[in-house]
């Protein structure tokens, strides 16, 4: 903490994964003597630079660009870039600490890294989002390459801006490097099923984790936080297993609808319109909104899926959620719920399955992409569905195992720390202290 002064996002994160390690580090005394752990936490470069862009008055604007390069391990760097005013050092670096873990629980050869800035795309028009997205690369492009270090999407950071930074990439290199990044739209190297893979990789986690301890979703009431990507296309699978989502939210309030989430309405606001959630009791009047966003946790559900963004559940939103008898948190969000309320949960016999494990089916879709890019072939939905599909199953299943190896049975949270974990310090060992 020392180190990294006021990073509280990357010390929360961190700490929950050396908490996890404690028997891993205990059973390898050689990671010691390499000292391991202190070169894990310590990304490998990050850069931080200047974006200066001139808005439709003619002003000129300046906001801050990172990337964190965090580990090149087992593959090169890759993780999202996130557009959002919150943004800072210590949100960027534990998002790619946590993409470390997360990439090598995907099975692919993927490393761990990060970027975005505190620009806000809330309110702008398409040509200040290009321009900004233009201002943006032509400083990123020197340190990324599909061999290199490959970014994709996050919170404000979707098709649109991934085409804007895809076309001034190649305008500045002055070639065609499709696997630079993912996310990419479908007329130029994008994979189908990529736009849903977050979202239906959750719910195929949560189905095997449901699964193992003889529930699943046929008929449960389901409350999901977020209107974005992931929160989408988790709404859409949940449905289509059977249960009934009765809530969802922005960053400005809440909808409640006992009937069930029209998700063609929510599409249409979100997607199409790029408007507020609260448009949606407009189209079905029997449906409320609440101001605030802290609410949606005292609705009754037997699964929660904060999909929306970090620390979204507390201890507080977490007492609330063991009252009403939930049974099950899928964590769409990276690390939506504070450490507080995963204990709190685990020690409630409320089964969790962490981000690391259940939002890795974006990262590794966006792998199939990069595959798919350099065969220079697609596959077909169906294809690359499926391939999601195994993923998510085969996360499930190293999680499992890790934790009970461990003498943690049914802490996924645990488990997909130490199985992600271990791939990633026997590549480290092998390279040496570098
Ligand atoms: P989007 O930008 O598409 O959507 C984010 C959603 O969350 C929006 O509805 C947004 O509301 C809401 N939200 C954002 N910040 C806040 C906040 N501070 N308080 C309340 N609501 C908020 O992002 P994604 O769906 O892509 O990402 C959501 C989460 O999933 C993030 O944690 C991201 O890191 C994680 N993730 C995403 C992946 C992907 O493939 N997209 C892959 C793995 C993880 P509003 O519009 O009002 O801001």
């Amino acid at each position: 903490k020392k180190r990294n002064p006021g990073e509280v996002e990357f010390h929360q994160a961190v700490e929950e994964v050396l908490h996890s390690l404690e028997p891993v580090i205990e059973k390898h005394p050689e990671y010691a003597k390499v000292g391991l752990i202190e070169r894990f936490v310590e990304p490998e470069r990050v850069v931080m630079f200047r974006v200066p862009w001139v808005d439709d008055s003619g002003k000129v604007q300046v906001n801050r660009g990172f990337r964190v390069q965090f580990n090149s391990a087992i593959g090169p760097y890759k993780g999202g870039l996130r557009f959002h005013p919150s943004v800072y050092l210590g949100i960027i670096k534990f998002l790619g600490f946590e993409q470390i873990l997360k990439n090598s629980l995907t099975g692919l050869p993927i490393g761990g890294g990060k970027g975005g800035s505190d620009f806000d795309p809330k309110g702008k028009s398409d040509e200040e989002v290009m321009r900004f997205c233009q201002s943006f690369m032509t400083e990123l492009y020197r340190h990324i390459g599909q061999d290199l270090d490959v970014p994709a999407g996050d919170i404000g950071v979707g098709a649109r801006e991934i085409g804007y930074l895809f076309g001034q990439y190649k305008r500045i290199k002055n070639q065609y490097e499709a696997g630079v990044l993912t996310g990419k739209g479908l007329t130029y190297g994008g994979s189908l099923a990529r736009k849903e893979a977050t979202g239906f990789g959750l719910i195929y986690f949560v189905r095997e984790m449901l699964a193992a301890h003889g529930m699943d979703f046929k008929d449960k009431t389901v409350v999901i936080s977020g209107a974005g990507n992931v929160a989408i296309y988790a709404c859409q699978k949940v449905q289509e297993y059977g249960a009934k989502v009765i809530a969802m939210c922005d960053s400005s309030g809440y909808i409640v609808d006992e009937e069930g989430i029209k998700l063609d309405t929510i599409k249409q606001i979100k997607e199409v319109e790029r408007k507020r959630i609260k448009e949606y009791v407009k189209y079905h009047p029997n449906a409320q909104y609440f101001e605030g966003q802290q609410g949606i946790w005292s609705l009754k559900c037997d699964i929660a899926l904060p999909c929306a963004t970090q620390n979204d559940i507390n201890l507080e939103s977490a007492k609330k959620l063991v009252e009403t008898g939930v049974k099950a948190i899928g964590e769409g969000a990276n690390m939506p719920c504070t450490n507080e309320a995963i204990e709190y949960f685990l020690k409630n016999n409320v089964l969790v399955a962490p981000a690391k494990a259940a939002n890795a089916g974006g990262v590794a879709t966006s792998a199939l992409e990069m595959s798919q890019n350099s065969m220079r072939l697609s596959w077909t939905f169906e294809e690359v569905n499926q391939k999601l599909d195994e993923i998510m199953v085969n996360i499930f299943k190293s999680s499992q195992a890790a934790a009970k190896e461990y003498g943690m049975e049914g802490n996924y949270v645990a488990g997909a720390n130490i199985a992600g974990f271990l791939k990633v310090a026997d590549a480290m060992m092998a390279h040496g202290i570098v």
